[in-house]
């Protein structure tokens, strides 16, 4: 057995750095020089390998040499695998079965016998030099095919420049070999709406435009930076032994050069890219340089794409915050993690309720209740909005159906939901809304449907049958935060809308600014002449009600008339109405108090 554990590791560690130099194809003289270190170590003596010529004579030695070895070597050629001298001993090294060389080690004591586990370590220790012999024999047989293999492994097929594995290679080997004080940039260059090229004009196309990219990269960089294409669009530029200002230089180089016009099919297209720019001094690894230029390419995408982002550690920390709210988005999905508060909308001349707007929160463990405007743009982007919105869809139409059973809610009382970009777009939209209706019982003119202005112009555009479709189901559309948007009439006239909703925005100033007041009486009389009524948002205060009845506008929905309130509050409203006795528009001393609110609601409602 060996000596000790140190000894055991020792041995190991030899074996595997000797297998890890042959697999690597490093110099046979270097595997051999690992070979005898490893020896010397784990014996204490001096070791060497002594190349045997075909005569059996010496042909030259890797480490030092000595007489007193001498003599065993022409029997550790030819015989038996391990030959003890006095104060030395020697086994053979083969190649293709001949022994070519042999290990000697030598001891300065001339008296010193090796134990049997000294002679199986140093057999082991030679029979790794012959593997080498022979691994670097195939090796140099095999060397041209190898060679191609090796580089296609770790080289781009469609560019021919070095892919992800190369790329982590050759960062890995310039942060070794930098410069002291001298830092390592790392660009990360994707081309901007890469996908849109690949799916208008082809994806043989978008080849080409790729490798163009590739060829403009190495005209914009330094000679000495290495180039490589990591995925799909993706490009990263090593910039060895540069300053910042410089690596910002390459990297404006870089984009002009991108943004260059290229001829494709006799127009000229303009590509832009967004550029991520990480550097380091040391001390990093090359996977964390690259993940965090990608985080700079990631933060130039966010803040509208074609520019220049150099990383910053808050990227990151926000990117991490990021995903951790997705998660517990994702965790609330499964686990009751949103609530809807309902907001009453009323009719502006007689104060009776119309109906409510179903608003989402998210009730986190953590964070409280939060409100939409902090996650439903992470839903929209992840996706997330569609379940989320799913489940807004039936649960406000549950509502509605449990307070009907209950006889709280006058059958004409209407529920309005806001649908999102990417829930009306989205295929099955339809479907869930008509599988919705139909699980509480709603029939035609129960449910509203609120589609902000920016979205309808984008996407439903595009689906005219979408909406078609939903009106077959008698579901009403509104158009909301009205005025915010593209206010096309044309648009207005084409798309099946019932009705306006006026954006809190010009609501604030009614009866002060006079431009605002100009706007919704722009807006009311538009409505008007196209046969669509008006709701205005965010009413605050009586004078603002005021003037909105002056002007016509037919529905009122905010503070001033109630907060959004959970469903156990609304219903106590709700029993108040039945009972009668409210009278319009009598309005509490401090309207926007969240607790009273709930009695300003109440208040609001009409009498009879
Ligand atoms: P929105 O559709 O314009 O909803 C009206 C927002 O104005 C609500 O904010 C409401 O609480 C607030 N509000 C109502 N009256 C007043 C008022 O008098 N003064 C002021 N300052 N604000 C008032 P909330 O609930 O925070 O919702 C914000 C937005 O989030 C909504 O704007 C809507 O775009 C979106 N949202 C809410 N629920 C959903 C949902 O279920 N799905 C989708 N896709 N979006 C939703
Ligand atoms: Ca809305
Ligand atoms: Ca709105």
């Amino acid at each position: 057995m060996l000596a000790s554990l140190r000894q055991c590791e020792t041995l190991i560690e030899a074996m595997f750095r000797i297998q890890r130099s042959i697999t690597r194809r490093t110099p046979i003289a270097e595997v051999l020089q690992t070979v005898t270190e490893a020896a010397a170590e784990l014996l204490g003596d001096e070791v060497l390998v002594v190349a045997i010529d075909e005569a059996g004579g010496t042909a030259g030695t890797v480490g030092s040499w000595s007489l007193g070895s001498r003599q065993l070597l022409t029997e550790a050629g030819r015989e038996g695998p391990i030959h003890q001298g006095v104060g030395a001993m020697a086994a053979p090294v083969f190649q293709d079965g001949q022994a070519i060389a042999a290990l000697v080690a030598e001891s300065r004591d001339p008296h010193r016998r090796y134990s049997q586990t000294e002679q199986d370590i140093f057999l082991a220790l030679a029979e790794h030099a012959s593997l080498a012999m022979n691994a670097a024999g195939a090796v140099e047989t095999m060397r041209r095919s190898v060679d191609e293999a090796l580089h296609s492994a770790r080289h781009d097929s469609l560019t021919g420049l070095p892919n992800r594995t190369l790329v982590l290679e050759l960062l890995t080997e310039a942060l070794l070999r930098r410069d002291r004080g001298r830092r390592i940039g790392v660009l990360l260059v994707d081309l901007d709406r890469f996908k849109m090229v690949n799916d208008t004009l082809g994806h043989s196309i978008g080849d080409e435009v790729l490798i163009r990219m590739g060829e403009r990269l190495r005209a914009a960089v330094r000679p000495q930076d290495t180039i490589g294409r990591l995925a799909g669009d993706e490009f990263v530029v090593i910039c060895e032994n540069a300053e910042v200002p410089e690596l910002l230089r390459v990297a404006e180089r870089v984009a002009e050069e991108v943004a260059v016009p290229l001829p494709l099919y006799g127009r000229d297209a303009v590509i832009t890219a967004s550029v991520g720019l990480a550097h380091s001094c040391g001390g990093t690894r090359a996977e964390d340089l690259l993940r965090d230029a990608d985080v700079a390419m990631y933060r130039a995408k966010e803040r509208g794409r074609s520019r220049i982002e150099l990383f910053d550690r808050s990227f990151r920390q926000r990117l991490l915050q990021r995903l951790e709210t997705e998660l517990s988005l994702r965790r609330a999905l499964t686990r009751d993690g949103f609530v809807l508060h309902y907001q009453p909308i009323l009719a502006t001349g007689s104060g009776r309720l119309l109906g409510f707007e179903a608003l989402v929160r998210w009730e986190d463990p953590e964070r409280g209740l939060v409100p939409p405007s902090d996650f439903i743009p992470l839903a929209e982007e992840t996706g997330l909005i569609i379940p989320i919105g799913r489940w807004v869809l039936r649960e406000a139409c549950r509502q509605l159906g449990r307070w009907r059973a209950a006889g709280l809610a006058p059958d004409n009382l209407r529920m309005s939901v806001n649908l999102s970009a990417r829930q009306f777009a989205g295929a099955g939209i339809v479907a869930a809304v008509a599988e919705a209706m139909e699980e509480a019982a709603l029939g035609p003119g129960s449910l509203s449907l609120e589609i902000t202005e920016s979205v309808l112009m984008d996407e439903v555009l595009a689906m005219p049958e979408t909406l078609a479709a939903l009106k077959d189901l008698g579901v009403s559309l509104s158009i909301d935060d009205f005025g915010t948007g593209y206010s096309s009439l044309s648009y207005l006239r084409r798309f099946p809308v019932d009705a306006l909703k006026v954006d809190r925005s010009f609501v604030r100033g009614l009866g002060i600014d006079v431009e605002d007041s100009a706007i919704v009486t722009a807006i009311v009389t538009l409505a008007h002449a196209l046969g669509l009524s008006v709701v205005a948002e965010g009413v605050e205060t009586p004078a603002q009600l005021e003037e909105l009845r002056r002007l016509g506008c037919e529905a009122v929905q905010g503070y001033l008339l109630g907060r959004p309130e959970p469903a156990h509050r609304v219903e106590r409203v709700l029993a108040t109405i039945r009972s009668g006795g409210l009278h319009w528009p009598a309005l509490a001393a401090d309207p926007v108090s969240p607790t009273a609110s709930a009695a300003i609601a109440a208040q609001a409602l009409p009498s009879s």
